[in-house]
């Protein structure tokens, strides 16, 4: 039994390591994985902002060069910009000037070639004395004068998308109010070089600014978008259809400047939540946002939500040449998509795992039960049958290596049929358990084995006794037997239940044999039968 519970605890060991690795190996190699993952994420996120920046700059750069070298070149203009410097510069008189229509037919194709919506010559005063249409000529600029003065102390650049003064153009065809417009601004300087009025061209923001950008989009989730120091963005969106049908941006305008990058706080595009749409502007920027108006550069791979309420990661910083910034970000699913299956597997795994090991342990549980079971008498819990021979052989090797005597014990009911014809079976049933435990009480070493033979036989397995003590102790359970007064006898003259018992010593050699010395015991017990009852005798040949 002792050996059986030992062999017990190692298995249950065992099992509970298994259960510890089948948890822990998915773990460390899904945190490992994440580790690495992240580090590529970050790379990547940060790759892809750099280089969509230097191209913005670039074509930025590239641009200023186009309306630079125009200006400079300016002798096939310059004296169409005098004349209506020294014009009247009222509306009507430059909307009816042939010279309004010689300066239109000349940058023309270069608003053609260079996809430019329009041009301006602006004078000191900020009027508009050139244009490519009536609307706005003779009236003030739009453009910022602190920008304008700015042209007219000689610098040429592009200015960030703003709101026109004019109805333009949007991409579906449609005259809109207030959309947002991009001026190249260049000095025009005289023949000795005085700047004498600024050029400008009109920019579709829509167009190349936000081509440039788009060029930063990555997987089918990633995007770059641009945005000024209000968080306004700047530079077109991947997701705008998307705000157009929650009610974020209106359905005639684009996204630039409509949209100011706000945390909508729930998801807007899967929930279609218009409710949360009208309230808008009220919630927070998103942690991008927040940090990169601040003019501060960051990197986020934990998640957070973006303009559609959406998990995102993502890179941003800000350029305080041009003054706005620029995030890239991508859909936390879709860059963590590796990781989120490997973690599924690794779950599942993990899992197979420990039902594997729990149908394991309950299996080794259920068949040790088994095991138990078959080994015990299931009338008095004590060692049957079976039990008794796999021990009997152990315990002749025992007996035969160390030459040490061994006794067996046959102890066996007096009159128990009678017993049972009068009294009935259960109470049979308890006396015999009654008597298995005085059996087992008095028989104390944890070498011996006391087992039930079969119907009211006993049988006791005494290591290393000699007849004598064997004697002894089978004469004390009799007697606790019968001092016990389990119950009474119905046979005449034994007034209590009693037992006979036969005793049979040896020490075991290779000619031994264990049914021929449980015989002789068995034989000392009829001996006892027959003198008597109640009584122990010992085998004598
Ligand atoms: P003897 O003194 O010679 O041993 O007489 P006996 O009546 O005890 O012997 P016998 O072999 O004729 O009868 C044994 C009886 O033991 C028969 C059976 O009714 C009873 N017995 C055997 N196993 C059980 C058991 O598990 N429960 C009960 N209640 N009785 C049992
Ligand atoms: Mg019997
Ligand atoms: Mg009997």
């Amino acid at each position: 039994m002792k050996k059986l519970k030992d062999n017990n605890s190692t298995v249950r060991f065992a099992l509970i390591v298994a259960a510890i690795f089948s948890i822990l190996f998915p773990y460390l190699l899904c945190t490992h994985t994440k580790k690495g993952i992240r580090k590529d994420l970050s790379n990547s996120l940060r790759t892809v902002l750099n280089t969509t920046e230097q191209n913005l700059l670039m074509w930025i750069k590239a641009e200023e060069a186009i309306i630079k070298s125009w200006s400079l070149n300016n002798e096939l203009i310059s004296q169409e910009v005098n004349e209506l410097l020294n014009s009247s510069q009222l509306h009507d008189d430059l909307v009816s000037s042939p010279v309004t229509l010689k300066l239109r037919k000349h940058f023309k194709p270069i608003l053609e070639s260079e996809g430019y919506k329009g041009f301006f010559i602006i004078t000191p005063e900020y009027i508009n004395i050139g244009s490519m249409r009536d609307a706005n000529l003779g009236d003030e600029s739009l453009i910022d004068k602190s920008l304008l003065e700015r042209a007219f102390r000689g610098e040429t650049f592009l200015t960030l998308p703003q709101e026109s003064d004019v109805p333009l153009l949007n991409s579906a065809g449609k005259m809109v109010e207030n959309y947002p417009t991009m001026f190249l601004v260049s000095p025009f300087k005289d023949n000795i070089g005085d700047v004498i009025a600024v050029m400008t061209f009109r920019i579709d923001p829509n167009l190349e600014f936000s081509k440039q950008l788009s060029l930063g989009k990555i997987g089918n989730t990633g995007e770059t978008y641009a945005f000024n120091e209000n968080a306004q963005l700047l530079s077109s969106i991947r997701f705008e259809d998307k705000l157009k049908e929650v009610g974020i941006v209106d359905k005639d305008k684009t996204s630039i400047l409509e949209l100011k990058i706000h945390n909508p706080g729930v998801n807007l595009v899967e929930d279609n939540n218009t409710l949360n749409a009208n309230n808008y502007n009220d919630k927070p920027l998103t942690y991008m946002a927040q940090s990169a108006t601040k003019g501060e550069s960051g990197i986020n791979l934990m998640g957070y939500l973006d303009y559609r309420g959406v998990n995102v990661i993502g890179a941003w910083k800000w350029n305080s040449e041009y003054n706005f910034g620029l995030a890239t970000e991508i859909e936390f699913k879709e860059a963590y998509s590796t990781l989120l299956s490997l973690r599924y597997a690794m779950i599942l795994t993990g899992l197979i795992g420990l039902s594997v090991i729990v149908a394991a342990y309950f299996y080794i549980r259920h068949s040790k039960d088994n095991e138990r079971l078959s080994l015990e008498d299931g009338l008095t819990g004590i060692a049957n049958r079976r039990m008794l021979d796999l021990t009997l052989k152990n315990e002749f090797n025992h007996s035969m290596r160390y030459k040490k005597p061994l006794s067996i014990l046959m102890i066996d009911v007096d009159f128990f049929k009678s017993y049972n014809d009068v009294f009935g079976h259960l109470a049979g049933d308890d006396a015999l358990r009654k008597i298995a435990m005085i059996i087992k009480n008095c028989v104390l070493r944890k070498s011996d084995l006391v087992a039930r033979y079969g119907g009211e036989e006993f049988c006791v397995v005494l290591l290393d006794t000699i007849s004598e003590n064997a004697y002894n102790i089978a004469e004390k359970i009799r007697e606790k037997v019968y001092t016990e007064k389990i119950h009474r006898n119905p046979i005449e003259g034994f007034e209590w239940i009693t037992v006979s018992i036969g005793v049979k010593t040896l020490i075991v050699d290779e000619n031994t044999d264990i049914s021929t010395e449980i015989a002789q015991a068995d034989t000392a017990l009829y001996q006892a039968k027959n003198t008597g009852r109640n009584r122990t005798q010992i085998f004598k040949d």
